[in-house]
C-alpha cells in the first residue's frame, strides 16, 4: 500500500507486508469514520500466523541484538528521515482512519514520531549501557560488580484506536533501540498507519521480521499475550485488566498505560484567558479521544462565571466537519462507532440530573460519519457520568468549587491517575497542589504537553496502569538485568568456607563489628 486514495479505490486488502489482495471471510473492514466509507480490508488473523511471526521475531533477533546501538540507531535515524519525508503520506493514512484534524495527527503523530525515532537512536546507551557498581558488602570488596541490561527477546505490543502511530508503532521504538524484535498488533479500527510504518521501516533497512504488524481484534491480541517475553499494552482498564491477568499466567512482564478521567483545577487567581484556552484545546484536541485530554474542570466560585463564558464562546467557534486537509476544520470526527454512543449517554446522563448546556449536546443524527459536537456542560457533580468516568469525546464539564481543598478532594475522587492540571499565578501554591493531585503527570499552567517530553516517565497511577513510557523506565521495561560479580583477586578458598573453625568464625565475627558494629550513635 501507498497511499490510503489507492487503498479507498480498490477496497483491497492490506497485509503485514504492504501486499494487496483480495478480501475475504476472515478480514476486517477498515472504515473511515468521518465519511462512513470502507477503505481498505486487513486479515483477521488467528493463533497460528501469530505462532508463525513470533518464529520470525526470534529467528532474526540475535542478529538484531548483535548490530549494536549504533547499527540500529542508523535504521530508527533513518526512520525518523522518513517520517518527515512522508509527511503527507503518513498524516492523510492516519487521517482516513481516525477522522481526526490534519492539525491533530501532524502535531501528535507526526512530531512525536520524528522525536521518538530520534531520542531512542540518541539515548538507548546512555539508558541501557553497563553499570559498574561499588558494594558496601565486605566479603565482595575488590570484586567487580557489573549491572547489566540484556534485550528480553520478543515484545508484543498492543494499541488502541486514538494514535494510531504514536500509542502503537511509537512504544515500539524503545524496545527495538532495546535490541529486541517486535510484534505490534495494532486496533482493528486503526491498523493501516501500523501496516505503512511496517513497509517503512523495511525500506529504512530495518532486517525482515524484526518489526511485524499482526491485524486482527482481541482475540488476536490474547494470541500475541500467549507468545511473546513482554506485553506492553495501551488500552481501556477493562482490556489492562485481562491482559495483566494472562501475563501473570505466563508470568511475562507487562506494561500498562490505560484510561484516564483527567482533572484541570482552575484557581481564582489563574489566568482565565489562558486557562479556557487550554481547557477548550486540550478536551476538544483529537476529538477529546487521548488518554490524557481534559475530561472535567474543577473551578474556584469567584471566578466560575467568567471562565465558562471564555470557553462557551470558544468552544461556539470551533468548525467540526469531515477532515479534507490543512485548516479544514478544528475538531474531527469520532473514530470508534460506540463511543458515539458513550458520549450521547454521559451528556444527556448529566442533562436528566440537571446539568446545563450552554454549547452543544446535539448530535445530528443524519450525519454519515461519528460525529459529536463540541459540547460544554455546566452545573455538573459527581452524580453524573460525564464527571466520573471516561468519556472519550469531545466534552468538557465545568463544576464550580468553593476553594482549592474542594478542588483537590473532587479532582482526586477518582480510580484514575493518569494526567491532571491546576492554574494558578502563584507558582509555589501551584506545585504544592500540584504535589497532592493524584496522577502520575501533573502541569502547573499548562496541560498534556509534558507527554512529549521524552526524558519525562508518563504513566498512570492507580487504574491508570502500571509502569510508564518515556526516560528511563520507558525503555529499561524491555530489558532484563543481568548482575555479574568478577573475583579478580582470588585465594584458593575464602574464609567463610568449609570447613568450619573455630578461628575463621572469630575472624568473620571480627569483620562484622569492623564494619557494623558501631551502629547508632545517638
Ligand atoms: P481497548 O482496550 O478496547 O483495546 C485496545 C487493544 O486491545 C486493541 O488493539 C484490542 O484489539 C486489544 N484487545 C481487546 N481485547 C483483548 C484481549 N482480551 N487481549 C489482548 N488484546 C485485546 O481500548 P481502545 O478502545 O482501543 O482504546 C481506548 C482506551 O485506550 C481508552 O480507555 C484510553 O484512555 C486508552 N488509552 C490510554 C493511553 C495511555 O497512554 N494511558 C493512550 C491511549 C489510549
Amino acid at each position: 500500500m501507498s497511499t490510503t486514495d489507492e487503498t479507498v479505490a480498490d477496497a483491497a486488502t492490506v497485509n503485514g507486508n504492504g501486499a494487496a489482495s483480495s478480501s475475504s471471510a476472515t478480514e476486517i473492514p477498515v472504515v473511515n469514520p468521518a465519511t462512513g466509507e470502507i477503505i481498505a480490508h486487513v486479515p483477521d488473523s488467528g493463533p497460528e500466523e501469530v505462532r508463525r511471526a513470533a518464529e520470525r521475531g526470534r529467528a532474526v533477533q540475535p542478529a538484531w541484538a548483535a548490530l549494536g546501538y549504533e547499527g540500529r540507531g542508523r535504521v530508527l535515524r533513518r526512520a525518523q528521515k522518513w517520517i518527515v519525508d512522508n509527511k503527507d503520506e503518513f498524516i492523510r493514512t492516519i487521517v482516513s482512519e481516525t477522522g481526526k484534524a490534519w492539525e491533530d495527527a501532524q502535531v501528535a503523530e507526526v512530531s512525536y514520531g520524528a522525536a521518538a525515532f530520534g531520542f531512542w537512536a540518541d539515548n538507548a546507551e546512555k539508558y541501557l549501557s553497563d553499570e559498574k557498581v561499588k558494594t558496601a558488602t565486605p566479603l565482595l570488596k575488590g570484586k567487580k560488580l557489573i549491572v547489566r541490561q540484556a534485550p528480553l527477546g520478543l515484545i508484543g505490543v498492543i494499541g488502541p484506536w486514538n494514535y494510531p502511530f504514536t500509542n502503537s508503532v511509537g512504544d515500539s521504538i524503545p524496545a527495538l533501540a532495546a535490541g529486541n524484535s517486535v510484534i505490534l498488533k495494532p486496533s482493528e479500527e486503526t491498523p493501516l498507519t501500523s501496516i505503512m510504518m511496517e513497509r517503512a521501516l523495511r525500506e529504512c533497512g530495518m532486517p525482515e521480521g524484526v518489526f511485524q504488524t499482526v491485524t486482527g481484534r482481541g482475540a488476536t491480541g490474547g494470541a500475541l499475550v500467549d507468545v511473546v517475553d513482554m506485553i506492553m499494552f495501551t488500552g481501556s482498564t477493562k482490556t489492562g485488566k485481562l491482559v495483566a491477568k494472562a501475563a501473570a499466567e505466563r508470568l511475562i512482564p507487562c506494561s500498562l498505560e490505560l484510561g484516564g478521567k483527567d482533572p484541570f483545577v482552575v484557581l481564582a487567581d489563574a489566568d482565565l484567558e489562558r486557562a479556557a484556552n487550554h481547557a477548550v484545546f486540550y478536551s476538544m484536541f483529537n476529538g477529546g479521544q487521548t488518554c490524557v485530554s481534559v475530561e472535567r474542570v474543577y473551578v474556584e466560585a469567584p471566578v466560575h462565571d467568567e471562565f465558562v463564558a471564555k470557553v462557551v464562546e470558544k468552544v461556539k467557534a470551533l468548525r467540526q466537519g469531515v477532515p479534507n486537509g490543512p485548516g479544514a476544520i478544528d475538531v474531527g470526527s469520532l473514530t470508534f462507532p460506540p463511543q458515539l454512543e458513550t458520549v450521547r449517554q454521559h451528556v444527556d446522563d448529566a442533562r436528566a440530573k440537571g446539568a446545563q448546556v450552554p454549547v452543544g449536546g446535539n448530535p445530528d443524527s443524519s450525519a454519515k460519519g461519528l460525529f459529536y459536537p463540541p459540547t460544554v456542560l455546566t452545573n455538573v457533580d459527581h452524580t453524573m457520568e460525564a464527571m466520573t468516568e471516561e468519556t472519550f469525546g469531545p466534552t468538557l464539564p465545568i463544576m464550580k468549587v468553593a476553594d482549592v481543598e474542594e478542588a483537590i478532594e473532587k479532582a482526586n475522587d477518582s480510580p484514575y491517575g493518569l494526567m491532571a492540571t491546576v492554574f494558578t499565578k502563584d507558582l509555589e501554591k501551584g506545585e504544592q497542589v500540584a504535589r497532592r493531585l493524584e496522577a502520575g503527570m501533573v502541569h502547573v499552567n499548562d496541560a498534556l504537553m509534558g507527554y512529549t517530553a521524552l526524558e519525562l516517565p508518563m504513566g498512570g497511577w492507580k487504574t491508570s496502569g502500571i509502569g510508564s513510557r518515556h526516560g528511563a523506565g520507558g525503555i529499561r521495561k524491555y530489558t532484563k538485568t543481568q548482575s555479574i560479580v568478577i573475583s579478580r583477586f582470588n585465594l584458593k578458598k575464602d574464609p567463610h568456607e568449609y570447613p568450619y573453625t573455630g578461628r575463621n568464625y572469630k575472624l568473620i565475627g571480627r569483620i562484622v563489628k569492623f564494619f557494623y558494629g558501631r551502629g547508632a550513635r545517638d
